[in-house]
């Protein structure tokens, strides 16, 4: 059978286009856990110690890899801390041991049962962040199967430049790739948001992810074509395909130094028009990034991770410090500190709580801070000291009612006597915002910008409850349509009442990142987008195409059609017809970080 042209299809992780040759990373031998019994104290003993033993090898090795990581790579040392930290987790280090002491378990079943007990539960479990650790937990387990079964580590290294394929890559993997050595990575497993495409897109090396049978059907050595702008892969590519993929790839190359020309620029349109284009942050890292693509701001700042990253709730000290490192970065930027959006199925291992039915729509977010006053007020306090230092904005998720954010600046306030009372500097005129993110909320903006230094629209959520279309599931993935009319009219209603009330409106999901909806969001009234950093050359390019007056004829047109499919028609014409480039490229680099 020919192979000739083959084409494998997949998920579009990271932008680019590579041809180059294939090399396949051997399955990753599965150290296999075997059971067996000790019998002797002795025994036992010595079964402890190799399993310590392994752990400190582990950890010696972690160590070992972060410190080996080039500068540019620095940001990404925290997934290796995580490991770290796994390694002695409770459910892992603890387990493992008390299986050894009691139930006289050799080390490789006695981590292979622990490691199953917190891979059921974590089963079912869709959110992202979670995703992410049980990927880290996993890893952790592997390497010490591997150490335990006197194994190698995994090693990436490779004379000339090649195309990684391979069933799953780490993120801590994912990390030793250096451009030079790896122009691209083909995975079977892996989703957009998987940390591992994340971390591609930050290295910005191309990928496709979740291509099924990739390391049965392409072998070390094949000659392939790898196009991360539409998630194809083709192996041994004709000289014709081969020609036109090579021109293609110039033709992106051209592109996106284009684009990357506007990242410096202002967000104004061709007649003048102002608008601010910031970034949405994770971590304290992510401001680098943020700031290399010209970001006006850190437009949200989710910070859960701080939460989720450790064992313990974190000190008010420590969260002081990590705001007020990116607030000293993006000085005099702006930057909005979104309080915890954690709960649901974004839990904190610090506490015990009853697993919920319908997690999206239980204890998160504001709920939760408002009834774990203590930890909330922590957090208010660290972001009050941190307005100290910089340009501070607090904004709260989730808000469904006028008594939850008079509630939540009740409580501000309070924290801010304190502070007084220890002497301790903040800005006391520090803007305090309410994510829009539920229909109520929409609902109610009139009512809630009495409260409202300012809005932010939370797309991501918004979608999820005004269509109810879980975001996490695949299932219904399709039916996850920004431009449905009912979001559109939802949107220009806040804007409506933010302007009534004099205070201005942002919007921070993802679709304020996606060249396609940008026109339309800027038409409808919303001037201010915050994104994933990687996003915001490809915006503030389109931002100075376009006039207002163009953006507000395409938003009023979109919003007197009926069905989602009309919007979507109508304004894929629109932007192709004006924005040809925008399509050819763009319109799948935004797609590779949707939600
Ligand atoms: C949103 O819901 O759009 C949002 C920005 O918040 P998150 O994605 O963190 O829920
Ligand atoms: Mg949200």
């Amino acid at each position: 059978m020919t192979r000739k042209n083959l084409v494998l299809e997949g998920i579009p992780a990271s932008p680019g286009i590579v041809l180059g040759r294939a090399k396949v990373l051997a399955e990753k031998v599965e150290a296999q856990p075997y059971y067996c019994l000790l019998y002797s104290p002795e025994e036992i003993n010595d079964e402890m110690g190799r399993f310590l033993k392994a752990v400190e090898q582990a950890e010696a090795d972690l160590i070992v890899l972060k410190e080996s990581l080039s500068p540019e790579y620095q940001e990404h040392a925290h997934l290796l801390d995580l490991q770290i930290l796994v390694l002695k987790e409770r459910m892992i280090f603890q387990e493992t041991q008390r299986l050894i002491r009691e139930e006289r378990y050799n080390a490789e079943w006695a981590l292979f049962q622990a490691w199953q007990k917190v891979r059921e539960l974590f089963k079912g479990i869709g959110d992202p962040y979670i995703k992410g650790r049980i990927q880290d937990v996993e890893e952790v387990y592997r390497r010490l199967q591997s150490i335990l079964a006197g194994k190698e580590a995994l090693s990436l290294s490779s004379q000339e430049p090649v195309v990684i394929v391979a069933r799953d890559l780490s993120p801590a993997e994912a990390t030793q790739m250096t451009s030079s050595q790896v122009l691209g990575f083909i995975t079977e497993r892996g989703g957009r948001t998987s940390h591992t495409a994340i971390i591609a897109q930050s290295l910005e090396i191309p990928a496709v992810v979740g291509v099924d049978f990739a390391t049965r059907e392409i072998a070390t050595g094949d000659a392939l074509i790898l196009d991360g702008l539409t998630g194809r892969i083709i192996l041994e590519p004709d000289e014709e395909l081969s020609h036109s993929y090579r021109a293609r790839k110039e033709e992106f190359e051209v592109f996106k130094g284009e684009v990357a020309q506007s990242s410096s620029l202002p967000a104004t349109t061709m007649d003048e028009y102002p608008t601010q284009i910031l970034a949405n942050i994770e971590l304290p890292e992510e401001v680098e990034l943020g700031l290399k693509y010209g970001a006006d701001g850190v437009g949200l700042y989710r910070t859960e991770f701080l939460y989720l990253r450790q064992r313990h709730l974190p000190t008010e000290e420590e969260l002081f410090q990590d705001y007020r490192r990116v607030v000293e970065a993006m000085q005099p930027k702006v930057v909005t500190i979104r309080t915890l959006d954690i709960g649901g199925d974004k839990f904190l291992s610090a506490l015990e709580y009853a697993p919920e039915m319908n997690p999206a729509l239980g204890l998160r977010a504001i709920r939760f801070c408002l009834k774990e006053v203590n930890i909330f007020r922590t957090q208010l306090k660290a972001i009050l000291r941190a307005s100290a230092h910089g340009r501070v904005r607090v904004m709260f998720p989730l808000i469904s009612s006028v008594r939850e954010i008079k509630d939540a600046r009740q409580l501000l306030e309070g924290v801010k006597q304190d502070l007084e009372r220890e002497g301790l500097p903040f800005d006391p005129r520090m803007p305090v915002g309410a994510m829009i993110e539920v229909p109520a909320a929409v609902t109610l903006a009139h009512l809630l910008a009495q409260h409202a230094d300012f809005f932010s629209i939370g797309t991501n959520d918004l979608i999820q409850y005004a269509l109810a279309i879980d975001r996490v599931n695949k299932q219904v993935a399709d039916m996850y349509q920004p431009l449905h009319p009912a979001v559109m009219l939802m949107i220009r209603e806040v804007v409506h009442a933010a302007r009534v009330a004099r205070i201005p409106v942002a919007m921070c999901g993802e679709m304020a990142g996606d060249p396609l909806y940008i026109p339309v969001l800027l038409g409808l009234g919303v001037a201010e987008l915050s994104m994933n950093a990687v996003a915001i050359p490809m915006a503030k390019h389109i931002i100075r195409m376009i006039t207002i007056e163009e953006a507000r004829k395409i938003a009023r047109h979109a919003l007197r059609l009926v069905t989602v499919e009309e919007v979507n028609d109508y304004v894929d014409q629109e932007i192709n017809r004006r924005f040809p480039e925008i399509f050819r490229f763009g319109r799948t680099m935004a797609a590779n970080h949707a939600i």
